[in-house]
């Protein structure tokens, strides 16, 4: 892939804009729709800048799991109590050590007020609690645990609730129409009501900067031709992750190189590195979303062990933890041992069955299957054989597995390869004050110039939960908005 140039432009070398509003939005995905719903309800006059023909970006393509919680009325509606408190503890545990405490306690915080904004903003919430183990609810139901909280070790250190609010597609069609694309369209609807214009096919490529070293415009490419912005009050870079620019994967995140997954092509990092250019400072460029392709349905009825032919994490938390555990601690080696009975338990009860995989091997004892891996003689077996002397007494002492999933490994016996079977995306970028101002390597802010989504840094250091990022993104797209329109 080919670096854009992303030197800045000197406004004083324009001498024509083409186009011109108070707050431009560089991309219409989540973070910049929310920002322009802000932005005109400040009464900002606002264009928002879309590479592609149409918005939604990666979040129309979303399951639409948002994180949110401290009470929702969601949550409420469907049974559950929950607290600023618990959540705060939550995350911080669960978003991985170098998370932002600030950051955390000020999304809690205005978490309940941001659900109810969504739903003033016209986004369907169906007040149905979907309780199965899965990547996201198999119906239109609205709230799901997304991140473990009821699994070790979390459930011991916060009070655990849901917090995936999940917006409703009525005619949901799993892997085909996703639950993000209702999460945009009433977005959209409510930012274009309120004035935002939208312009297509424009790819934003660096930012045009006053003498005083404010942010007044941006270049971009449009029909092979250049174009100019001029933004009166402010500019929100809202163009996603680096998770497509495999330059700065190989820099940042190398673990993850060469197997993007919930992520678009157009998520080259243009917004970051626009950003750097100006002396931008990054954040958490290391952390990645992981996700394990195999149904969480097969995941929690068998145990998950490593090249060792140990287990390494408890089997029925967030499969996105599983998949961080895999990949970064495993040497992204694991493999899913299941009997028989087990594996046709899951297969019926997942449907429909996407993710759910085959065995690799299948053998009458344990003695085989170890041999047939080729894993050492005897490891499996005594990891097997501890395992269903507890589970006997429905007992996880090792990781903690909830005592409903727990049943001896019987016979036949299968087991799941699942080596290099992990994929995710990028959740560093860009370093921002709560207010989504860009911070500079000084520690000051870029005057004129936001960010918030993928291409800034958010609530996650090294852990995710599903949710996050359509969470953190609207959140910080509004604050963006917000603050650029008072220019
Ligand atoms: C299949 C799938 C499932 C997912 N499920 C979930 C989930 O359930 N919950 C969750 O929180 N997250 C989920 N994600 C991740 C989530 O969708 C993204 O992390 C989120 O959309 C990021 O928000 P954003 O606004 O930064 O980027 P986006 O929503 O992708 O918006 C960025 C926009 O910027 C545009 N753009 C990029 N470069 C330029 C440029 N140079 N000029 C102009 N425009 C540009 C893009 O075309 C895009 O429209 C999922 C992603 C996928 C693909």
């Amino acid at each position: 892939m080919v670096q854009q140039d992303v030197t800045p432009i000197p406004a004083e070398s324009i001498h024509h804009w083409d186009h011109e509003a108070d707050v431009v939005i560089a991309g219409y995905g989540v973070a910049g729709a929310a920002a322009a719903v802000e932005a005109v309800a400040a009464g900002a006059d606002v264009l928002v800048l879309e590479r592609t023909g149409s918005w939604g970006g990666a979040a129309a393509m979303a399951g639409g799991f948002i994180y949110l919680g401290g009470g929702t009325a969601l949550q409420r509606a469907c049974g559950f109590d929950d607290s600023v408190a618990d959540m705060t503890a939550y995350l911080n545990a669960a978003m991985g050590p170098g998370a932002d405490a600030d950051r955390i306690a000020d999304y809690c915080e205005g978490s309940v007020e941001h659900f109810d904004w969504l739903v003033s903003c016209g986004v369907p919430f169906k007040a149905e609690f979907f309780g199965e183990p899965g990547w996201e609810p198999m119906g239109d139901q609205g709230l799901m645990y997304s991140g473990g909280e009821n699994a070790h070790p979390f459930n011991t250190i916060a009070r655990p609730a849901p917090r995936g609010h999940v917006p409703q597609m009525a005619d949901k069609k799993q892997g085909e129409a996703s639950a993000g694309f209702m999460l945009m369209k009433p977005l959209v609807e409510t930012a274009t009501a309120g004035g935002a214009r939208g312009l297509f096919d424009v790819r934003v490529q660096s930012l045009v900067v006053a003498p005083d070293g404010r942010v007044v415009g941006i270049r971009a490419r449009q029909y092979g031709g250049d174009v100019t912005i001029r933004a009166r009050r402010g500019v929100v870079l809202a163009t996603g992750s680096f998770a497509y620019n495999d330059a700065m994967v190989a820099q940042y995140a190398p673990r993850i190189s060469g197997r993007p997954a919930a992520s678009i092509e157009q998520h080259d990092g243009q917004g970051i590195r626009m950003a750097q250019a100006l002396g931008a400072d990054l954040a958490h460029m290391d952390a990645t979303e992981v996700a394990i392709f195999i149904d969480p349905q097969q995941l929690v009825r068998g145990i998950l062990v490593n090249g060792r032919g140990q287990r390494f994490v408890a089997e029925d938390t967030y499969p996105g933890r599983v998949g961080q555990a895999t990949l970064y601690h495993q040497d992204n080696t694991a493999y899913l041992v299941i009997d028989g009975a087990a594996q046709e338990e899951a297969m019926a009860s997942a449907s429909p069955q996407l993710m759910m995989r085959p065995p690799t091997w299948v053998c009458d004892t344990v003695a085989e299957l170890e041999q047939e891996m080729g894993l050492a003689p005897g490891s499996l077996q005594s990891t097997v054989a501890s395992y269903n002397e507890a589970a006997e007494r429905r007992e996880d002492p090792l990781l903690h597995k909830k005592a409903q999933w727990l049943k001896p490994i019987g016979s036949p016996v299968g087991a799941v390869d699942l080596r290099e079977s992990t994929g995710g995306f990028t959740l560093g970028g860009l370093k921002t004050t709560l207010d989504a101002e860009v911070l500079d390597v000084s520690g000051q802010p870029i005057a004129g110039l936001y960010a918030a989504g993928r291409s800034a840094s958010g609530l996650a250091a090294w852990g995710y939960a599903s949710g996050i990022s359509l969470g953190d993104g609207s959140f910080y797209g509004r604050r963006a908005g917000r603050h650029a329109a008072k220019g």
